[in-house]
């Protein structure tokens, strides 16, 4: 579980979890929900491995400053989503909705207690919320198979390395090549735009 703040939005969900029983056991994505097993991580939608978040940013940036109701919203629908996964027949691996529908009590997707959403997206400035649901990333700097691989059978060292070299978790997983592969793509798309231009 996790939450995550900005000036005045929040971000609160729960992890997808990985097992090979699971994988087995449970039913596979439909065109409403994702099973618990593939869904993603906070870090799943990035494509950069954490960085210094305290350096060369403004205060708000920083996350340092929040509107003040923010912390003890997020922090409050953090242990209710907790609660719901745990109501859940299926735990963890309970299936997320990821097609906004009337809740219905006889879903598969619901506990006993309502809906268990992936993750809870809230506007302060709109006072609104959403409830989007993603799949995990195969090439996630925290839960892809070769990060959890690497984890396994190397542990602390491993640690040790992607705390000291910042590039570490992106050279891994194939990010920094899916970085130059899609620079390339740019400057390919600029050059046709140029030749159009001089045309
Ligand atoms: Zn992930």
């Amino acid at each position: 579980m996790n939450a995550a703040l900005g000036f005045d939005t929040y971000l609160v969900m729960r992890h997808g979890l990985k097992s090979d029983d699971a994988v087995n056991s449970t039913p596979d994505c439909s065109d409403k929900s994702i099973p618990g097993h593939k869904l993603g991580c906070y870090f799943c939608n990035d494509v950069t491995a954490p960085g210094n978040s305290q350096k060369d940013r403004t205060l708000d940036q920083q996350c340092t400053v929040t509107r003040p109701g923010i912390s003890s919203i997020a922090g409050g629908l953090t242990v209710e989503l907790m609660v719901s996964v745990l109501q859940h027949p299926m735990r963890g691996y309970a299936p997320a909705n990821c097609v906004e529908e009337p809740f219905s009590e006889a879903s598969e997707e619901a506990s006993p207690l309502g809906l268990v959403p992936h993750s809870i997206r809230g506007f302060l400035a709109q006072f609104q919320q959403v409830l989007p649901a993603s799949h995990m990333f195969s090439r996630c700097i925290a839960c892809s198979d070769k990060v959890l691989c690497e984890y396994e059978t190397r542990g602390f060292e491993f640690l040790l390395q992607a705390f000291n070299t910042p590039d570490y978790l992106e050279d891994i997983t194939g990010l920094t090549q899916l970085h130059k592969e899609t620079e390339a793509a740019e400057i390919w798309e600029l050059s046709d735009g140029d030749s159009c231009e001089m045309e």
